[in-house]
């Protein structure tokens, strides 16, 4: 193993101070397993009871801080994040192995949410209303939730942390932060930069670590009033049973099994292009894929002979290099997944069309070509959700059938339509029982300034991101006075 660059070792930040864990744990480059590229502290429950303690030591003051003070913070750390996106960008290819243009447009993007949560601390909302009783003022009033557990994943590990933690901070609240094991760096280079905005004391923890432990201490403590995640469906389920039987407030946003539906109408080479966008690009890691590509019948045949030529033609490599379309899988235990996944698919009859087979390159990562499937909707290839550059085809008769199997699914997150029919766009718009719908446009890739988020088995709770984070960042008070 070599260390990759001279990266300071990531250590938890609690009370205000960086210190160790209880033991270490390594990242590695998943575009060359040779590279490490940090060694962490990992702390124990012990350790995480202590940032726990502190963020709720710290947040009575906290939470009556002026809305100057949080934006002036969140404002600093937007411009630093801004302005070090290539080598941040850089850290993050290296460690999650997106490639270095989606990586530097990942860390633009977290820049871009402090920013905007930076203008949000100064527009805190609020109500007054005329009373049904005579000589009454009433008002609604918002305060913070209290403190805050953030439990992250590793594929998005700048722009997700920044999505939850800047509008955290904004509303008033304290934090407790654990982002991914696989991504320890990037979530304590985020940190680093938080650390030095002025923050008191407290106000922001990071421990890093297991979710059995860290994770678990977390969603578990009396005194974490309330839990944004982003992870699995059966991690987001446990989650939200342990959160809702001591009643702490949940977020959760989990999977995703997107349709792209491409109607006969369409643009074609756009329609190819958003597939693979939406279905390849990140490698497939996003909860916003789209791996269920549903084209009608009368194109069908045209749009998967162009898609397949355009993986057949996708460059797959190490993240850092110049060129590269699609990087490496994340790590052994995904990629066995995915693999596993296309077994599954030709064992239960879907026609291969390309892809799926580990790829070797000059460095040792964990490569494989982007796969596609034609599929029937029973198929656990076009139900499940496989978290890799995996997609599969299914045939529509027309836009109706179309719908109904975009809506086949026990997920929500997104849904795309491929279409120059206005009126199917109307309908499509209103009927996609998804939280985002999309036009013309890959699932995958959405603004930083608008609600995220879906419905069914996909997300619970309050949206994230744009102003209607507020929801779950806070808590409603009702004030009646006589005047
Ligand atoms: P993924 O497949 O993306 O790793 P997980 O749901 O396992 O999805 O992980 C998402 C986040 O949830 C990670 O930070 C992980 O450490 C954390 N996590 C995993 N298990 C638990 C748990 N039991 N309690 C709290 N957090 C957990």
């Amino acid at each position: 193993m070599k260390r990759g660059d001279s990266q300071p070792t990531p250590r938890h930040y609690i009370n205000g101070r960086w210190v160790s864990g209880s033991t270490t744990g390594t990242s590695i480059n998943p575009s060359d397993t040779r590279e490490v590229v940090a060694e962490y502290a990992r702390a124990d429950r012990n350790q995480a009871e202590e940032a726990i303690r502190a963020a709720a030591d710290a947040l009575p003051s906290w939470s009556l801080s002026t809305p100057q003070r949080r934006a002036d913070a969140l404002d600093q750390i937007g411009s630093e994040i801004l302005a070090r996106k290539d080598e941040l960008g850089t850290l993050l290819a290296r460690e999650e192995g997106k490639t270095l243009p989606e990586a530097v447009g990942e860390v633009a993007r977290a820049g871009q949410i402090f920013k905007f949560f930076a203008g949000e601390a100064l527009r805190v909302p609020g109500d007054t209303i005329a009373s049904v009783r005579p000589g009454v003022q009433v008002d609604v009033t918002r305060e913070p939730v209290g403190v805050v557990g953030l439990i992250t994943p590793w594929n998005f590990p700048f722009a997700i942390p920044a999505w939850k933690i800047a509008p955290a901070l904004a509303y008033g609240n304290t934090v407790v932060f654990k982002p991914a094991e696989l991504v320890p760096a990037c979530g304590w280079a985020l940190t680093d930069i938080v650390s030095r905005c002025g923050l008191p004391a407290g106000v922001f923890n990071l421990v890093m670590g297991s979710g059995r432990e860290v994770g678990q201490t977390l969603v578990d403590h009396p005194l974490v009033n309330a839990l944004s995640f982003t992870g699995s469906v059966p991690t987001g389920e446990r989650i939200l049973q342990a959160a809702s039987a001591r009643r702490a407030k949940a977020q959760l946003e989990m999977g995703g099994k997107n349709p792209l539906v491409v109607l006969a109408d369409a643009d074609l080479e756009q329609a190819v292009d958003c597939a693979l966008q939406g279905a390849y690009f990140s490698t497939g890691q996003r909860c916003t894929a789209s791996s269920r590509l549903i084209v009608e019948a009368k194109v069908h045949d045209a749009f998967v002979a162009r898609l397949r030529q355009r993986l057949v033609d996708l460059k797959v490599g190490h993240a850092l290099e110049r060129g590269i379309e699609m990087g490496p899988v994340v790590d052994k235990n995904q990629l066995d997944q995915d693999l596993a996944y296309i077994e599954i698919a030709r064992n239960e009859g879907a026609e291969h069309v390309w892809g799926g087979e580990r790829l070797q390159r000059a460095t040792p990562g964990h490569y494989m070509s982007p796969a596609l499937f034609l599929a029937r909707p029973e198929h656990r290839i076009a139900r499940e959700e496989v978290f890799g550059p995996v997609a599969c085809v299914l045939r529509a008769d027309d836009y109706d059938h179309a719908l109904a199997l975009a809506n086949d699914t026990p997920f929500g997150l997104c849904a795309g339509l491929c279409t120059t029919s206005l009126k199917h766009a109307m309908h499509f718009k209103r009927h996609a029982d998804v939280g985002m719908t999309m036009v013309n446009l890959p699932t995958a890739g959405v603004d930083f300034h608008v609600p995220f988020g879906g419905r069914k088995a996909s997300s619970h709770g309050a949206r994230e991101q744009g102003r209607y984070a507020v929801e779950f960042f806070t808590t409603v008070k009702t004030g009646y006075m006589l005047a």
